[in-house]
């Protein structure tokens, strides 16, 4: 990882050979994140180039060696948050890209090197100058009445790939990326409108994040469960219908499920993570004491969700496969990853981009992750709070009284005005509080 600031400045020369004949500069990407944009340079072959941040107005100076820009730059939206425009000046010897900055920034390159999808790229991300990873605005606890005693359980949804990683692709040429995000919005609106459930997205945009900085977001947020967001692909066109998966450190559960962790796994090198931001944490898969007590808990969640999803529609496996999914390796998360369907069935690639059927396959996820919470939601949420089922002869301040906790906190937690209740009403006991 190199950093440059304005007071230090530096030149950095990244080629392997010198290369004699010039580089092409073909095509620019940009790729706005909320916290850091990202510009994508297509070239030829590695280039020799070198980094320098400039003030006054701020700007990143690239000089690329022996290179030809053959085509119109890219320009940033408006709404970027650091880049405004990109310029090129050619000179003897050397192509010079400017990034003009919104603001002081830091900025680091590396280069990748071809893929199935892609040839050679020059990467440049610039950030915020302290490397604060700040998050968007997220919901925060719907009522606060809530929060007197309880908390919501949190519900990271991942949506798959994003930015220069477009995920699996349809034969219509619907991207995975596109149509995972959209189902993972319409699942976090659904989570976030029932009593004691939150969600937290990772990706909220089409940007490129690391599986590792996906599973750092859910830790942040404290998430009780992570869920990872997919639509599957074969060769053979036929194949449809959705499948739930959970991590194994011993092997897959299929061919299919090893060949698809594979491809899953890929999404760092063609999204784009430099090599010394790659560790040896998702390369692993030996699974610990505490990895083995929530892998449990994440076969749970798996069956539930694949419970829900055979309601709408016809499931590629029966069973919760499992594979060795990078993303799911949350040492302390119960992980799964849904595959919601086969983008590569002309079929099921309709029903992906149908706005309706994305509502029922949350829908349906949604239904699973209620059975699980039933059962494992954490002590001290809210879903994991005693109830009480009023009988005959039941008063208010008698059951307030019998669970040791106060009137007004058994009112406010149950939305009580006065002292009126009916049969067969089921109350939330609030956490004791001895008032
Ligand atoms: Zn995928």
């Amino acid at each position: 990882m190199r950093f440059i600031s304005t007071f230090c400045f530096l030149l950095i020369f990244c080629a392997t050979a010198s290369v004699a004949e010039a580089v092409q500069l073909k095509n620019v990407r940009i790729w706005a994140a909320p916290d850091s944009t990202r510009v994508v340079f297509d070239v030829t072959a590695p280039v020799q180039h070198s980094l320098k941040l400039l003030n006054d107005p701020f700007r990143v100076a690239i000089d690329m060696k022996n290179t030809r820009l053959i085509d119109k730059l890219a320009e940033p939206a408006s709404q970027d948050k650091f880049l405004r425009r990109i310029r090129s000046g050619e000179y003897d010897n050397f192509l010079r890209i400017v990034l003009d900055l919104k603001k002081h920034s830091r900025v680091k390159s590396f280069q990748l090197t071809p893929n199935e999808r892609y040839g050679h790229r020059l990467v440049v991300d610039i950030f915020n100058e302290r490397e604060e990873r700040s998050l968007p605005a997220q919901p925060e606890i719907k009522d606060e009445a809530l929060s007197l005693s309880f908390r919501d359980v949190v519900v990271a949804i991942d949506a798959g790939h994003g930015g220069e990683d477009p995920g699996a692709r349809g034969p219509r040429g619907t991207y995975e990326k596109i149509v995972v995000l959209q189902i993972a919005k319409k699942l976090a609106a659904l989570i976030n409108r029932e009593r004691g459930m939150r969600a937290v997205l990772t990706r909220q945009g089409d940007y490129y994040l690391s599986l590792r900085k996906r599973i750092a977001l859910a830790r942040k947020h404290k998430a009780d469960l992570f869920i990872s967001v997919h639509a599957d692909a074969f060769r053979d066109s036929r194949v449809r219908g959705s499948s739930v998966y959970v991590l194994s450190g011993r092997g897959a559960s299929s061919e299919h499920a090893r060949w698809l962790a594979e491809q899953e796994n890929a999404s760092d090198l063609i999204g784009g993570v430099s090599l010394d931001d790659r560790d040896d944490l998702l390369m692993s898969v030996l699974l610990d004491l505490s990895q083995a007590a929530s892998l449990e808990a994440s076969i749970d969640a798996a069956e539930r969700v694949l419970g829900g999803l055979r309601k709408i529609g016809k499931l590629h496996k029966p069973r919760v496969e499992s594979a060795a999914f990078a993303v799911l390796k949350s040492p302390d998360i119960p992980s799964i990853l849904i595959e919601t369907a086969f983008i590569s069935n002309p079929h099921e690639e309709k029903k992906l981009l149908n706005s309706a059927h994305q509502r029922r396959i949350a829908q349906a996820i949604v239904a699973g992750l209620k059975g699980y919470f039933g059962i494992h939601a954490p002590e001290g949420t809210l879903l994991a709070a005693r109830k009480h089922i009023i009988e005959r002869g039941d008063t208010l301040s008698g059951i307030a009284r019998y669970y040791r906790v106060s009137l007004r906190n058994l009112r406010t937690l149950n939305d009580l005005s006065g002292d009126r209740i009916k049969v067969g009403q089921v109350l939330t006991i609030p956490a004791a509080s001895g008032g």
